[in-house]
């Protein structure tokens, strides 16, 4: 059986971009549908299932980077690949972009063709690193191992407590991405638990300490969360 083509939501207000966007992803046999503003983006998320989303961050109303805000902090489509389109002049914004979670963004005026390799680009990368049967994770010398329950920094074992072990956990499974301080809690600590997001932060904090190849490894993401690197430092 022949896989379903991938989905992509392209979120652009300027009518020609988003035609010509939606075409060129077409052609290469990808499934593509266009929302206009940020709300019907969100309403097309829920009832379509997007694979991917191309965000342009100039919107009327809610712009690209409250959109992402929002796509990030709901548990659903935490993980959405999303790449943000940028205009040239806005370079601060685009760090603030990357910052709030989208995966890459391409800049204002681009080639179609160039977009669409970004496009495959992130799906493989993502591909190669969303394996929710993998039971083995590594990053530099530090491995984890599921089946034993077990995290070595060169082969030597270190202690974590069941949460920390379940925060790495899921850092290792996700590098690169952004993961809210939401939905990490969500995921590790359950929606029944009446803590504070600032959990998190201690929890961090620890592993941090506990393991020091993470300190730079684990990346604060201004206002939003935490990603791990994509690949370990050589130190
Ligand atoms: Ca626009």
């Amino acid at each position: 059986m022949p896989l379903a083509p991938k989905k992509v939501l392209i979120v652009e207000d300027e009518a020609d971009i988003a035609q010509l966007v939606k075409l060129y992803l077409e052609k290469e046999g990808f499934h593509a549908s266009i929302a206009q503003t940020g709300a019907e983006a969100l309403a097309l998320m829920k009832s379509g299932h997007p694979d991917l989303l191309i965000l342009d961050l100039m919107l009327p109303e809610m712009d690209g980077l409250e959109v992402c805000k929002k796509v990030r902090n709901a548990p659903d489509t935490a993980l959405l690949p999303i790449i943000m389109l940028t205009a040239k002049a806005e370079e601060s914004d685009t760090i603030v972009g990357l910052e709030l979670g989208a995966d890459d963004y391409v800049a204002k005026p681009f080639s179609p063709k160039a977009l669409i390799a970004r496009v495959k680009a992130l799906f493989r990368r993502l591909e190669r690193t969303d394996d929710p049967k993998q039971l083995s994770f590594s990053f530099g010398p530090l491995v984890m191992e599921l089946s034993r329950h077990e995290v070595t920094v060169k082969g030597k074992e270190v202690a974590l407590t069941a949460k920390e072990f379940g925060l790495l956990e899921h850092l290792l499974r996700h590098p690169g991405r952004v993961l809210t301080r939401d939905v990490l809690l969500n995921a590790i600590w359950g929606y029944d638990y009446y803590g504070t997001t600032r959990t998190v932060d201690v929890h961090v904090r620890r592993l941090k300490m506990k393991i020091p190849l993470l300190d730079d490894a684990i990346i604060s993401v201004k206002s939003l969360g935490y990603k791990l690197s994509d690949h370990a430092s050589e130190k």
